[in-house]
């Protein structure tokens, strides 16, 4: 890995064992105080997440609990518990540690621990094969010149489906970013980097997945393009 990957992925671990954990951890439940930018968050992310679980759902349970699903950054376990508790099969991991064990925690508290399973890991450092491959709002992490180097490790253990979600770069959330009222959050401490669609696809073709479904979600202060793609 290059310098400047090394210097984002240790700023973002170290954000997301420490103040990011307790901002995050927050934004990512159903309860607890947040302030009216982080509330916003919290309801894009949840759109995001109920739209991914509305394909699963579209796709019957059988598809579901037939196949392993591998969630790389899974955060506080938003989407893999969920998963879970439809019968799937969830290996989830972190590379902050504060996250993965607070999705570890969420999971034992539902009774979940057998379905779903957590650790801190890299997402370059994940092997092992998986149906489906999960990556949501990461790329955020990744500057351009490494996201088709993690679409291509994620592609390499994905053998059906990857899942992703990405902050778009278009002119209008440029310009947003610029003033500051994009991702207010984790801007402030890590950097933010948009993507355009175009290098997305570019780098899921190149690791040979084809879109099959899209979404996307705005609110004030939250975007995410979702791409389903599966293998060709
Ligand atoms: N995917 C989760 C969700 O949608 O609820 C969490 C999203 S949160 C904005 C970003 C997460 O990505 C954080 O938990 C962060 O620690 C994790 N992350 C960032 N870079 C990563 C990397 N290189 N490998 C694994 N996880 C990473």
């Amino acid at each position: 890995a290059s310098p400047v990957c090394v210097d984002d992925k240790s700023e973002v671990e170290e954000y997301f064992n420490n103040e990011g954990f307790n901002r995050w951890n927050r934004i990512y439940s159903e309860d607890g105080e947040v302030n009216a930018v982080q509330l916003d968050i919290r309801t894009g992310h949840g759109q995001t997440v109920d739209k991914i679980l509305k394909w699963v759902d579209s796709d019957g349970r059988e598809s579901l609990s037939d196949g392993t699903w591998c969630d790389a950054g899974c955060g506080v376990g938003s989407l893999a518990i969920p998963l879970a508790q439809r019968g799937a099969t969830v290996v989830a991991s972190d590379i902050a540690g504060a996250m993965a064990s607070e999705a570890e925690r969420r999971a034992a508290d539902l009774g979940l621990s057998e379905r779903a399973s957590f650790s801190t890991s890299d997402l370059e450092s994940l092997s092992g094969e998986y149906d489906t491959v999960s990556c949501i709002d990461v790329m955020i992490h990744y500057p351009p010149e490494k996201m088709a180097g993690m679409v291509g490790h994620l592609g390499g253990i994905a053998k059906e489906r990857l899942i992703l979600s990405f902050a778009p770069d278009t002119w209008y959330y440029r310009a947003l970013k610029r003033f500051g009222e994009l991702f207010p959050g984790p801007s402030k401490t890590t950097r933010a980097y948009l993507h355009t669609e175009e290098a997305v696809l570019k780098a899921l073709s190149e690791a040979g997945f084809a879109p099959s479904r899209t979404e996307m979600t705005g609110t004030n202060f939250y975007f995410s393009r979702l791409i389903e793609a599966v293998r060709q």
